[in-house]
């Protein structure tokens, strides 16, 4: 049948509304929204039950989890209250609200969680309360490799180094393939790319702060950006060895949207402080050039106690974006994607009338008829879904 109904059970369900405000972008994609501005597209949706929301031109659609329409950019899946995303989703960290609701501006940061300020991302890459402890992990590593892991097994007649030659490779300094490169060239020892890299720095050091850049980080013969990481047999080695700190430290690495801009490590001593700052100017120990970046934008702080640690935004004017993995949506919650931001509501219908936007066809006809259980399988409540993604007209 395919067709929703609105039966008296209907009335019953517990409601998603979803407010999605889709802003015009410039010819080069930046998906800021600049909050002041008040141009953007408004759409409303009306959810039940599990669903997959696709952006297709201009408009948000909903559709069965399972659905896949040709050429919509497929956005998060929502499963049990639970939103997962396909592409990145942001949530929104503000000093004020977004579209009249309210926002936090402060939300505890998770290492490896990713920041963006404007058009730069920042990942707090490594965070370091106790040195000590991570000085003994790196002596566990060393035993490892000492107790016969570390032997030449992995020497093989046709594998060579690229840059020393030899043929080599252990397990605390594999030969490794980091690139699109084949023949002669293929691998390479993770320490000599190491080295290689760490010769492409530029350093610079302020205030127990040491700021590594780069522009960037490619192979010079097959162009290939390297990774942050590779892995050989199951170990992970971080392409950039950068000497740590001997006591607590955080290290952020920084990037811009644009791929051609310089790249970053700050590697802050904690020793002496309470807070980061994040910000276009000077005072800032995160000092980011870029017009996007307010001038005081962000701020992490930092218990020692418990090692937890907090991003707050500072009136920014974009905003301070943070990406998450999974969102629970039990609460009023915003999130931002690409070139739009949603505000979530769970609420029961009748409570108050929403407008459907036009392009969802509501389907009136044989209503009584329709058998109570086919609720169970539709997604949108009044909407033939089924209808608009087939582009087929006449009712089914
Ligand atoms: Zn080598
Ligand atoms: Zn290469």
């Amino acid at each position: 049948m395919g067709v929703a109904c609105s039966g008296s059970k209907r009335n019953e369900q517990l409601l998603l509304h979803v407010d999605v405000y889709i802003w015009k972008e410039k010819e080069k994609k930046y998906h800021l929204y600049d909050y002041s501005s008040h141009e953007s597209h408004y759409q409303q949706l009306q959810l039940i039950q599990d669903t997959k929301l696709c952006k297709y031109g201009e408009n948000i659609l909903a559709v069965q989890p399972n659905q896949t329409i040709e050429g919509a950019q497929e956005l998060f899946v929502i499963k049990e209250k639970v939103l997962r995303p396909i592409t990145e989703i942001w949530s929104i960290i503000r000093n004020d609200q977004v579209n009249g609701v309210p926002v936090t501006n402060r939300v505890q940061l998770i290492p490896g969680q990713t920041i963006r300020l404007g058009r730069v991302k920042i990942i707090l890459w490594e965070a370091c309360f106790n040195q000590a402890m991570a000085t003994e992990e790196s002596e566990k590593e060393k035993d490892e490799d000492a107790n016969g892991l570390d032997d030449s097994e992995n020497s093989n007649a046709e594998n060579s180094c690229r840059i020393c030659m030899s043929k080599v490779g252990t397990l605390s300094n594999p030969l490794i393939n980091p690139c699109q490169c084949s023949g002669s060239v293929k691998y390479i020892h993770i320490k000599c790319l190491q080295q290689w890299i760490h010769n492409k720095f530029k350093i610079r050091e302020l205030n127990n702060i040491v700021l590594y850049f780069w522009s960037n980080l490619i192979c010079e013969i097959c162009k290939e950006q390297y990774k942050l990481e590779y892995k050989f047999q199951n170990r992970k080695y971080h392409l950039i060895d950068i000497p740590r700190p001997k006591e607590a430290y955080f290290i952020f690495w920084i990037s811009h949207i644009d791929k051609n801009k310089e790249k970053g490590l700050y590697v802050i001593n904690l020793n002496g402080r309470s807070n980061i700052k994040i910000g276009r100017v000077q005072e800032n120990d995160i000092k980011l050039q870029d017009i996007s970046v307010s001038r005081n934008h962000a701020l992490i702080t930092f218990n020692r106690e418990d090692e937890s640690i907090y991003l707050e935004d500072l009136g920014s004017k974009f905003g301070t974006l943070l990406q998450i993995d999974q969102l629970k949506l039990d609460c009023k919650s915003i999130i931002q994607v690409a070139n739009s931001v949603f505000i979530f509501d769970y609420l029961r219908k009748n409570q108050k009338h929403y407008e459907l936007p036009s392009f969802y066809k509501v389907v009136e006809k044989e209503t009584q008829q329709q058998p109570q259980d086919c609720v169970e399988d539709d997604v949108l409540v009044n909407v033939d879904n089924n209808k608009y993604l087939s582009g087929d007209n006449e009712a089914s």
